[in-house]
């Protein structure tokens, strides 16, 4: 992956090689930070490049910071301002991928959250696809369990619980699966490594509410909206049990990296016909206008990049 040419890193952006951190870092050893996952988009018609709801975006990493008794200056105001600046040092006229990063910046040792030095730090990368196969993924049910509440709250984007999906993700590449969807303790489907899950059953769209150790996603909260307001269907949140996936008659995965991924197959089992929906379809797609700009009663999620 190329790197980035700047990066946003102790107030100020810097060329991307300056911005570092010694060894004894608290949030390299400890897991102490939270990021986020923001797309940029490329508008060709309008030589644009618009920000997919960065102050939602921001908010919810503010949310995190909070979990981790962080404490900063910033807004989502400011800090949307910072990135409009970054991306435009990058010169960047093509879709980019969006990482803000805020962690725990002492360089000592000893287990806490509190009375400590928290650091924001943003870099951005072109980006193109997440899930090679997002037209027709073959996922699994993971072996491990998702986070639980109680343990490291899933709601926040917290760097030291994403060894959960990356075990999630390894073993279900490794198995040869595109993805895998992870059970909380009590047996319920959460939802992906990093992307949250809906399904059609009987032409209702059904996805976990925010109490089955989901990351509260942003493009869930998208499809959600788009889903009721464009295309009529009903929406329901409630837990979704292990074997609902295997008959229901659609299955896509959401996220800011997997936009909406059409999963096909569960463990071997097709979905449906075995071939990608007409809901999940017409959500792709409303989805790919939407974050490019090109529809106009969603323009308030589209920040500008250029004057
Ligand atoms: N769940 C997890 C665990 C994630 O990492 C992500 C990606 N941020 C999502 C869901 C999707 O969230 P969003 O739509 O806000 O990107």
């Amino acid at each position: 992956m190329a790197l980035p040419k700047f990066a946003y890193f102790e107030g100020k952006i810097v060329p991307y090689a300056e911005a570092k951190v010694g060894v004894m870092t608290h949030a390299l050893n400890y897991g102490t930070a939270a990021f986020g996952g923001v797309r940029a988009y490329w508008n060709e018609d309008e030589k644009q490049l618009f920000i997919f709801r960065p102050y939602d975006h921001f908010k919810r990493l503010l949310r995190s910071a909070r979990l981790l008794c962080m404490n900063f200056d910033h807004t989502p105001e400011s800090l949307t301002q910072v990135l409009k600046d970054l991306l435009r040092a990058e010169d960047a006229h093509e879709d980019m991928y969006i990482r803000p990063l805020i962690y725990k910046a002492d360089e000592m040792i000893g287990v806490k959250c509190h009375d400590m030095t928290d650091e924001i730090t943003i870099f951005t990368v072109p980006f193109g696809r997440y899930v090679s196969n997002d037209t027709g993924a073959h996922v699994t049910i993971s072996g491990w369990r998702r986070i639980d509440d109680n343990t490291i709250p899933a709601r926040g984007k917290i760097a030291g619980a994403y060894v959960n999906s990356a075990l999630i993700k390894t073993d279900a590449l490794r198995a040869g699966f595109d993805e895998a969807l992870v059970l909380t303790q009590d047996g319920h489907i959460s939802e992906g490594s990093a992307e949250n899950i809906f399904m059609v059953r009987d032409g209702v769209l059904i996805t976990p509410p925010v109490y089955e150790n989901i990351l509260e996603g942003i493009t869930r909260r998208t499809i959600i909206q788009l889903a009721k307001e464009e295309l009529g269907v009903e929406v329901v949140e409630r837990p979704i049990d292990r074997t609902e996936v295997y008959i229901c008659d659609e299955l896509f995965m959401t996220g800011t990296a997997a936009q909406v991924t059409a999963v096909t197959k569960v463990d071997h089992r097709p979905v449906g016909d075995g071939t990608m929906g007409p809901i999940t379809a017409k959500l792709r797609q409303m989805y790919d206008d939407v974050v490019r700009g090109k529809l106009p009663k969603y323009r308030a999620w589209n920040e500008p990049v250029y004057e």
